[in-house]
């Protein structure tokens, strides 16, 4: 018979309103059932998981992470390391961001996903391409080496290179031949997210019409938004076939700039972590082997010439950020980090709570405070304080 844990929860985040008050029935790695409180007594003592009522959430789906924890991600132990960085925090599945750095590499690291999926602690949905054709003016800290001119049957190439694990590629849509590019990055089943963008209102227009349907850490390396040209930050709120990502970690945007991105488009905002491999690392410079030199500086990542290079929070960060403002609810801010970017990526199982579905599960106190977190059933964190799993 399979093992069977209890979870009370204080609230528990659904598709609709937030529900009260519930158990959770865990078997095995799934969950089976979802009670009313008063239903307690049907269960021995020993199958609750704590004596504590959590607040209860679907694992995190990120789909702008570069890294985190310190490690370089290009290799096998690097990635398992970068995903228990991310797991331990609260996400359950993450789109692998890497710049572009030749078809040989881009099959390397397609590999390397495949490698590290059945391995590691979250699922690894894929990768997501920041480049190679993107405004080189506007570049941040993507480095120029990995920027090309566009040849439209180069992104064939490009695609097959990444043996299916492409899944999202960031592309601005002013530069010459965006057309084919993004018609055929569409074809070929990639989410295309326009950014690092100087496109005008018209630019960032034509750009959806060809089949982009995302826009890349909104407000952040892109045209400032201009009353009479709005640019790529006006387009991105007012247009419905657009969802957008954003950088909440308290750095990236102002509390108001959240604030009114949030009114504009609730419902197709998609929170980010834009992590950098520094991730979780101590204010500092520090070096990854030959390849990168970033400091922590203020709680952000930057170059050495002070250009802001990502963040350094996994998701949960933005999520209580989010839920920091006035008019957001943690269960809000939840979704943005949940069933949007499951949405922009097409899969309907992810991101949600549902009977029969795995038990990927953040469990924590009523001030936010992650307690502990499962992924596919295995506890991947626990706080000091909360006792072990019943065996
Ligand atoms: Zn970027």
């Amino acid at each position: 018979m399979l093992k069977r844990w209890i979870i009370r929860t204080r609230a528990l985040a659904t598709e609709g309103n937030p529900l009260e008050d519930k158990l959770i029935v865990i078997s095995g790695k799934r969950i089976e059932s979802i009670l009313p409180a008063s239903a307690a007594r049907r269960f021995s003592g020993k199958a609750f998981i704590s004596g504590q009522r959590y607040l209860v959430f679907p694992g995190l789906v990120d789909i702008h992470c570069h890294g985190g924890g310190g490690v370089d991600v290009h290799s096998l132990g690097g990635l398992l390391a970068t995903s228990y960085f991310h797991a331990s925090h609260g996400t359950s599945a993450l789109l692998l961001t890497i710049f572009f750095e030749g078809l040989k590499e881009l099959t390397r690291m397609a590999e390397l996903i495949r490698e590290a999926r059945p391995l590691a602690p979250l699922r690894l949905l894929g990768l997501h391409l920041e480049g190679p054709y993107i405004n080189p003016e506007i570049r941040g800290a993507i480095p120029h080496e990995t920027l090309r001119n566009i040849r439209t049957p180069d992104v064939r190439k490009l695609v097959d290179a990444a043996c299916g694990e492409l899944k999202m590629v960031t592309i601005a849509p002013e530069v010459p031949g965006a057309e084919g590019a993004i018609k055929a990055f569409r074809e070929a089943g990639v989410v295309v997210a326009m950014g690092h963008s100087l496109a005008t209102t018209n630019e960032a227009r034509a750009g959806v019409d060809w089949g982009a349907n995302s826009v890349t850490h909104l407000g952040n390396a892109m045209r400032p938004f201009h009353q009479r040209d709005p640019g790529l930050v006006g387009t991105a709120l007012t247009e419905q076939r657009l969802m957008a990502e954003i950088v909440a970690d308290g750095n990236h945007l102002a509390p108001e700039t959240l604030n009114m991105f949030f009114r504009a488009k609730v419902g197709d905002l998609i929170l980010v972590s834009d992590c950098r491999w520094v991730g979780g690392m101590p204010e500092g410079e520090h070096q990854q082997g030959t390849r990168e030199k970033l400091l922590v500086q203020n709680g952000v990542a930057r170059r050495p010439d002070g250009t802001l290079a990502g963040a350094i929070h996994p998701l949960w960060k933005g999520v209580t950020t989010m839920a920091a403002l006035p008019e957001v609810s943690i269960f809000a801010a939840v979704r943005m980090a949940t069933r949007n970017p499951a949405k922009l990526l097409g899969k309907k199982n992810l991101g949600r709570i549902s009977v029969g579905g795995r038990m990927d599960l953040i469990l924590a106190g009523p001030d936010y405070s992650l307690r502990r977190v499962f992924v596919g059933g295995e506890e991947v964190f626990r706080a000091a304080n909360e006792p072990p799993l019943p065996v």
